[in-house]
């Protein structure tokens, strides 16, 4: 794989990151300072990979346990997105998606057949779903939880951050259709297992419906947007048409992607000091820390989650 060469973001005043001071017993703000120079101001950070190094203008180059290459790659998208740049100290502070420019409009009503039983056991769950989630809708809960794994996944690994946000020269389509197929994964993983909460739904079952052979039935799910019916698809009609008329290598590029973005979350999860779960048993609930995010980057107003 070929090496990927990750953007450089610089700081013109000082980056103070809240350290535990374990001889006090207290959390300190403290400047990142460079031990050769002492320089605190026009520090450049960079990750590369699982690692993220500082350098000062002198051209000292050091790392620091505190600032990891998911805390880099969280402030390169602050600064691509042109958001303020804080660091965000512990894991996940920030939505790490790219901005994606396209048609909000929902597809059709999916079609319903009161007669064929498929139709009438994934109705039955749906209605369990609604109830459980307090009238959410269960493909509501798999694209907030897509984009929590995707983000994760871009944070978290510098090839997919490559691949897919744009600060890196990746493709923000991409993003967005990986995380949808994974929504999808989700949402048939869940339906295949009749339930209902995304904690009991297993990675590695939606890994599996993304395979070669089995990805493209994901494209004809047509999830409910509200209950009862009379509402649209849950599923952007921009989605739809991109499923029913891409490539061969777009749709290998999107599959690959979000194997990828459950493969990485499954292998943080195995990882993890505090709780480690077999991968067989990493579920699509991760213990990781949440962000805040609403579904507004998907539907726009509805549903206001
Ligand atoms: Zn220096």
């Amino acid at each position: 794989m070929s090496k990927v060469v990750e953007p450089r973001i610089q700081f013109a005043s000082e980056v103070v990151i809240p350290k535990v001071q374990e001889e006090i017993g207290a959390v300190l703000d403290e400047p990142v300072i460079c031990p050769s120079c002492t320089a605190t101001r026009e520090l450049t950070f960079q990750a590369r990979g699982r690692d993220a190094f500082i350098s000062c203008s002198c051209g000292h180059e050091w790392t620091d346990g505190y600032v990891t290459a998911i805390a880099v790659r969280q402030m390169t998208h602050l600064a691509y997105t042109g958001q303020p740049v804080f660091f965000p100290a512990g894991r996940m502070r920030v939505v790490v998606f790219p901005d994606f420019e396209d048609d909000l409009t929902l597809a059709p009503e999916p079609k319903k057949d009161r007669d064929d039983p498929a139709d009438h056991d994934r109705f039955r769950w749906e209605v369990g779903c609604f109830t459980t989630h307090h009238a959410k809708m269960m493909f509501t809960m798999c694209l907030r939880t897509a984009r929590h794994l995707t983000s994760f996944a871009m944070a978290s690994d510098g090839n997919l951050f490559a691949r897919l946000h744009p600060a890196a020269d990746g493709v923000a389509l991409d993003a967005h259709m990986s995380t949808v197929l994974v929504a999808l994964g989700l949402y048939d993983a869940a339906q295949r297992a009749d339930v209902a909460k995304l904690h009991d739904v297993r990675l590695s079952d939606v890994s599996a419906l993304l395979a070669p052979e089995r990805v493209l039935a994901l494209a004809d799910l047509r999830p409910p947007l509200l209950l009862p019916s009379g509402h649209p698809c849950h599923l952007r009609l921009s989605d739809v048409t991109r499923m029913q008329t891409a490539s061969a290598p777009e749709w290998d590029r999107w599959r690959q992607a979000a194997v990828d973005i459950l493969e990485r979350n499954i292998e943080d999860a195995v990882a993890r000091k505090y709780r480690p779960v077999p991968a067989r048993e990493v579920r699509a609930d991760p213990l990781a820390d949440w962000f805040d995010d609403d579904l507004t980057w998907y539907t726009g107003e509805l549903p206001s989650v």
